[in-house]
């Protein structure tokens, strides 16, 4: 038995990083999963290879949510689980960062979260009920410098997270949102970086000592999508090996 079996889930961003070790998670649970991205090639072949369903989407246009949802329906008749991964990072002081560069990651990082809620809910209500996980982030939570703009989309995500938990609740559908620290994929590992003092780094920051693994995004997905935790709503789940419990002054 996985605890997906028969489940029906749509996980955006699922080309790479963590929506793909969602992906192979919950197909490997059980799901028939959704892989939507816009790396059309990468997130086909993932599909393929989990003999799974990939749709193109571009999470800041609701014509692509509209088509996509429709694709999805078509090859599994229902949608009740949603998974809000896809997400974009720019680094810049904030008085320097242009208005496009703004407007970017709004549009991708929170309006994507709003276009998958407001375009999926009927769809999960309509399936019997079922699960939206929005990914924020830790600077959901806490300020971050040079990351501005990023910063405030995932405290955006995490305020849509709790308004759709209050309205969604009596339509039989549990939103949470999960809150990675930093967590070894592409979008943290820009191309050029001395790996070696990557880890140095994450070593002296994070009390557990290392960077955080996709594969262990997935696991607290897998948890917010299933029924154990069925009693949970509303709710930011932080998962960064300690980063945000405090400062050590020694
Ligand atoms: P990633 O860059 O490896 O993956 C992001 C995926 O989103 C890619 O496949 C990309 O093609 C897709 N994407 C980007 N723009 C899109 C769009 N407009 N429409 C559809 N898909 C789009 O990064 P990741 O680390 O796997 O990020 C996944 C999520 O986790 C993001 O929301 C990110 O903000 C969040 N997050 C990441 C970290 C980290 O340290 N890696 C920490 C906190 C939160």
């Amino acid at each position: 038995m996985g605890k997906l079996d028969g489940r029906v889930v749509f996980i955006t961003g699922a080309a790479r990083g963590q929506g793909e070790a969602e992906a192979r998670l919950f197909t490997a649970e059980g799901a028939h999963v959704v892989l939507a991205d816009v790396l059309d090639e990468q997130g086909g072949k993932l599909a393929e290879e989990l003999g799974a369903l990939y749709v193109h989407l571009d999470v800041s246009r609701e014509d692509d949510w509209t088509a996509a949802v429709a694709a999805a329906k078509d090859a599994f008749g229902r949608v009740d689980g949603l998974v809000n991964n896809a997400g974009i990072l720019r680094f810049n002081e904030l008085v320097g960062t242009p208005l496009e560069e703004f407007q970017l990651i709004t549009q991708v990082n929170q309006v994507g979260a709003f276009l998958g809620i407001k375009t999926l809910a009927p769809e999960i209500e309509a399936a019997g009920g079922g699960t939206i996980v929005n990914t924020a982030s830790y600077t959901a939570l806490t300020g971050m410098a040079y990351v501005g703009a990023y910063t405030a989309s995932k405290h955006a995500v995490l305020g849509l997270t709790r308004v759709a938990a209050l309205e969604l609740a009596g339509r039989g559908i549990r939103v949470n949102a999960v809150c990675p620290g930093a967590v070894d994929t592409p979008m943290s590992n820009p191309e050029g970086a001395d790996p070696g003092a990557i880890e140095e780094l994450y070593r002296t920051l994070v009390p557990l000592g290392r960077v955080g693994r996709p594969e262990e995004v997935a696991r607290l997905a897998l948890f917010l999508t299933g029924e154990d935790s069925s009693y949970i709503t509303g709710q930011p789940f932080v998962i960064d090996g300690g980063w945000l419990a405090g400062v050590s002054v020694l």
